[in-house]
């Protein structure tokens, strides 16, 4: 086995309170006992500290590139992981993820209404990502003024579908392949010229060896772009699967959904093409959580 897996797939942790200061136990307050005769109202008792579930739990791939899904304590008006703020639905339920290059360790942390806060520090596996040391020096300059004109725009349109939250429920299932073919290019794979770091590869690549392969959706989402002619990219879809989690699919022959639509796992919503800048017909699928970009093989696991 190259690297230690923190916990088997789809296991569920219940990680204990952490509590922010120095330990103390929580002990209920003695009840009030109300003279028999007393004619005053008495107000219902706040529920005790001790009633309410105290910890985070959750559940995924504990990796670089992976992700979790959980609940955070209750009571909690606010939740981040490491920096950023996690989405709390109506049960406290969250999505978060760890980048490809995510360090080593990351604390959950939620906030409770009374002002308390409790952590769960997370330790994130490293992966051993496919690096390929060639001896060519990497393509001088950068890419021309006539080239950035086309191309800017397309980059702030992606910035921008890719903000959109649609409430999607996308994020609660359990992904499923898009396609099945030959994997042509792995996620996180990185070539590194004479010393200098090309960039990695941000998704996978699933060939089937001809065009117009039908795809489905990995799971439930909203279509927040759906573009024909990209440079790079080609036919581009962009699916919100809700919490800040984004699939986007590229190179495709043919699309069969457009802006605002909602998908549904394993909906046909695309065909394998070549377009954009590709090198055969095969499809490039690659999920993003907020900045962090992420593994699709962690979410759908082993192709069969
Ligand atoms: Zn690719």
């Amino acid at each position: 086995m190259k690297h230690c897996r923190v916990a088997p797939l789809f296991s569920l942790f219940l990680v204990a309170c952490v509590p922010n200061s120095a330990p103390e136990r929580v002990v209920a307050p003695p009840a009030v006992v109300q003279p028999v005769r007393e004619p005053v109202s008495v107000p219902a008792p706040a529920p005790t500290i001790a009633e309410r579930p105290a910890a985070f739990a959750f559940a995924g791939e504990l990796e670089q590139g992976g992700w979790i899904r959980g609940q955070a304590p209750g009571g909690a008006v606010a939740a981040r992981l490491g920096d950023t703020p996690l989405s709390l639905d109506e049960e406290g339920r969250f999505f978060a993820a760890f980048d490809r290059d995510a360090a080593a360790s990351v604390t959950l942390r939620a906030t409770l209404k009374d002002g308390r806060v409790i952590e769960s520090p997370l330790a994130i596996a490293p992966r051993d990502w496919d690096i390929e040391r060639v001896n060519v020096a990497r393509r001088a300059g950068g890419a021309s003024a006539n080239f950035m004109r086309r191309r800017q725009p397309e980059l702030d349109a992606i910035w921008d579908a890719r903000l959109r939250d649609t409430g999607s429920k996308g994020w609660r299932q359990d992904f499923v392949w898009p396609v099945t073919g030959r994997i042509s290019g792995r996620f996180g794979s990185q070539r590194i010229y004479r010393g200098e770091p090309g960039s990695y590869h941000s998704g996978i690549d699933i060939a089937t060896g001809t065009s117009g392969t039908p795809y489905v959706a990995p799971a439930d989402g909203v279509v927040v772009l759906a573009e024909d002619d990209f440079s790079l990219e080609g036919k581009l879809l962009i699916i919100d699967h809700g919490q800040g989690l984004n699939s986007a699919f590229l190179h495709s022959s043919r699309l069969y959904v457009s802006e605002g639509e909602q998908v549904r796992q394993g909906q046909h919503i695309g065909d394998i093409g070549s377009s954009g800048r590709a090198t055969g017909p095969h499809l490039h699928w690659s999920l993003k959580w907020r900045d962090a970009r992420l593994d699709p093989l962690l979410f759908t696991g082993p192709m069969r």
